[in-house]
């Protein structure tokens, strides 16, 4: 029965967090809705994504076409000298809205993966070595998961980086704000032990 909308469920469902159920609801959702004003509305919205919105050449942050360089590139109020790296454009907008970091952004698109070994490099990371040395970066602070291949990325980036003089930190992995000891789990009550700093 659901045949004719079998393209767009198959679509909807390889987004994240969309499993085959919730694309079939969605896609019935829309037809469901006689004057398609949701469908439109959709379609004009992709159609810009098309048009007018990309990844910053320089960082990866998403931005209009107009600004690309994105605004967190251009803005001369930031700092130049620190650089964040991440795995994703989406960790950039998060580490924004912590307002924790002031200086310039870098995203990896990816990460090194250990079990299918160094040959797949991605040629970010060349792009990253490049301009660290060309804009004289004085730290890297590596905003990383915290998964084995984020270790992987992070023990790389160090050693490539070092030749260029670069400071290479890494944000400290910590208790989540407002919960206990009691309630958190080993290997990340293991990691704030190791990140503790004086009081
Ligand atoms: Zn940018």
């Amino acid at each position: 029965m659901l045949e004719p909308l079998e393209p767009l469920i198959r679509a909807l469902a390889r987004l994240p967090g969309i499993g085959r159920r919730t694309a079939e609801r969605i896609a019935l959702r829309l037809v469901r809705d006689r004057s398609r004003s949701l469908a439109h509305e959709l379609r004009r919205a992709l159609e810009e994504l098309d048009d007018a919105i990309r990844l910053c050449r320089r960082c990866g942050a998403v931005t209009s076409a107009a600004e690309d360089p994105c605004r967190l590139c251009t803005d001369p109020h930031r700092e130049s000298g620190v650089l964040c790296v991440v795995e994703d454009p989406a960790d950039i907008e998060q580490v924004e809205k912590s307002g924790g970091f002031r200086g310039r952004y870098f995203a990896l698109m990816g990460k090194l993966s250990p079990m299918r070994g160094e040959s797949v490099v991605n040629p970010r990371f060349e792009e990253l070595c490049r301009r660290v040395a060309e804009e004289r970066i004085g730290e890297v602070v590596l905003a990383l998961n915290t998964d084995m291949e984020s270790d992987a990325t992070a023990a790389y980036l160090r050693d490539r980086l070092a030749p260029a003089g670069a400071r290479v930190t890494r944000i400290a992995v910590g208790l989540p704000a407002g919960s206990g000891i009691a309630y958190s789990d080993p290997v990340t009550l293991a990691a704030a032990l190791q990140g503790r700093r004086p009081l």
